[in-house]
């Protein structure tokens, strides 16, 4: 029996505004879209949160036993200055004030990202589709929507019409704006604007002669606007109807409105069943901004380099830190905050670590089958982390009581304890037990462990191999493996 049978998960749906009980459209397999970086420049602390969360999903829906197929694109052409179809394409204006192609912008910043989600120990998606990898699916749904009636060509570029499909379809649905609120709220037109109506989006923008990223198509020479490739790229992976599409907060309009809005006029359906969105990350108090300063990238929060924290913190201490939030509140990053979260995760790597030298008794003093799923429950409360964390803070105080000999355990709830703690803290929040090779009490370790490594050399310089073996097997005992290769010793914690 899978575990989905057994836990019901219940997700808060962003279009319904209420919490669901989820239930995949294909039983045991999940299809899930998020709306991956732009690739202009460094990935924000603010977006990276957006990815953990959903890495906590994804990971959650796995460890639950679906089959998972997660799609996460990358933007790399289409989304212009100003979200609202004016302004140079970011990639372009990045290409163009450091001299170098735009696809070397691409390049260069797709690495960072993928190495800041390595840091942070994400799990990479299913499927990581490009948008310039999909325009001729793009030009497709552009069609498809022209012959539906609802956009129209002016001067080369094509407009999504939002008043057309208003009639008809119910434009603002998951932002809760109301078009003639809309309509109402928005200055005229200028008079070089190709759109009937200001709320209309671009489909296709034919590009001007200066515009270096450019394809083909029916209506011109042009590039595809930026709301455009989610649906060409989710609908294409995950079909015309799927389970969860998620995002930044800030995405919700106009960015999902329209994907709803284009899918609807070229499917005929509902795209999406659940709309997830996570919130956003301040600093200080404050939102985080590049003009302001008061800005921290991902980098600069590991290595310790900025003028905002007293030091460095390791990656999966700050994915932590953002657990011990719920996705969707909004999370103040600070060094005070950051520094007791730290403290709280070296404790619970410390109780998990000691569990392997507890000794076995014929009895239990705490409920360890409850406590399990109450850890379940907590996720299954649309992956409510900062519970779950709560609750392993419960089996570490447990833990401490049977290190001072406070309390008893017997082997199978012992097992339970072990492995309910290894996948929550591992499997499903993705942590790392950095604790051992970064903090003062892992120097110790590592230092104790070289001179080991020392006196068996020596050992074995001296034929002496029953001593050198002895130190090898008895430090495995001890849970740390000796490595030998040709630039010397090395050694791992199992
Ligand atoms: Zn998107």
């Amino acid at each position: 029996m899978k575990l989905f049978e057994q836990q019901e998960l219940l997700i808060y749906n962003s279009l319904s505004k209420e919490k669901e009980k989820f239930s995949p459209i294909n039983e045991g397999a999940v299809g899930m879209y998020v709306c991956g970086p732009t690739v202009y420049s460094n990935v924000h602390l603010g977006n990276c949160r957006t990815f953990l969360s959903f890495d906590l999903v994804f990971r959650y829906l796995k460890h639950l036993g679906y089959k998972v197929r997660y799609v996460r694109n990358i933007t790399d052409a289409g989304h212009l200055e100003n979200d609202a179809d004016e302004g140079e394409d970011r990639i372009a204006k990045k290409a163009r004030i450091e001299s170098i192609e735009p696809m070397e912008v691409v390049q260069r910043y797709t690495v960072d990202f993928h190495t800041v989600m390595n840091a942070f120990n994400a799990l990479p998606p299913s499927i990581e589709p490009t948008a310039t990898g999909h325009i001729i699916e793009q030009i497709e749904i552009v069609k498809k929507i022209l012959s539906e009636g609802y956009a129209y060509e002016k001067n080369g570029s094509v407009y999504f019409d939002v008043l057309k499909f208003n009639e008809d379809h119910a434009y603002g649905k998951l932002s809760g704006r109301q078009l003639e609120d809309m309509v109402a709220n928005t200055r005229e037109l200028a008079a070089q604007s190709d759109k009937k109506n200001p709320q209309d989006f671009a489909l296709w923008k034919k590009a001007e002669p200066q515009h270096i990223m450019r394809w083909p198509s029916p209506w011109s020479d042009g590039f595809p606007g930026w709301h455009l490739e989610c649906t060409a790229m989710s609908t294409k992976y995950l079909g015309s109807n799927f389970d969860i599409h998620g995002g930044g907060m800030d995405l919700k309009f106009p960015h999902h409105e329209c994907e709803i809005a284009q899918a609807e006029a070229s499917n005929h359906q509902s795209p999406v069943n659940v709309w997830m969105h996570a919130n956003m990350l301040t600093l200080n108090g404050k939102k985080m901004a590049k003009s302001t300063g008061n800005n921290i990238l991902p980098n600069e929060l590991f290595s310790g380099d900025n003028d905002i924290l007293s030091k460095p913190f390791s990656p999966v201490v700050a994915k932590f830190f953002m657990y011990q939030a719920h996705y969707r509140s909004i999370l103040d990053f600070s060094n005070s905050a950051l520094e007791a979260s730290e403290k709280g995760f070296f404790r619970l790597m410390d109780a998990y670590r000691s569990l392997s030298g507890i000794e076995v008794s014929e009895t239990t003093n705490f409920n360890i089958g409850e406590w399990r799923q109450s850890c379940y429950d907590a996720m299954n409360d649309d992956f409510n982390s900062p519970v779950l964390i709560a609750q392993l803070f419960e089996a570490t105080k447990f833990i401490n009581l049977l290190k001072e000999g406070k309390a008893t355990i017997t082997k199978g709830d012992l097992g339970t304890l072990q492995s309910t703690m290894h996948d929550f803290l591992f499997e499903v929040m993705g942590l790392v037990d950095v604790s051992v090779s970064d903090n003062q009490d892992g120097n110790k370790l590592s230092e104790a462990v070289e001179i080991l490594i020392e006196l068996r050399n020596q050992a074995r310089a001296n034929k002496d191999f029953a001593t050198s073996d002895q130190i090898r097997d008895q430090l495995l005992e001890a849970g740390i493996q000796l490595k030998d290769g040709k630039d010397g010793t090395t050694y791992s914690l199992n």
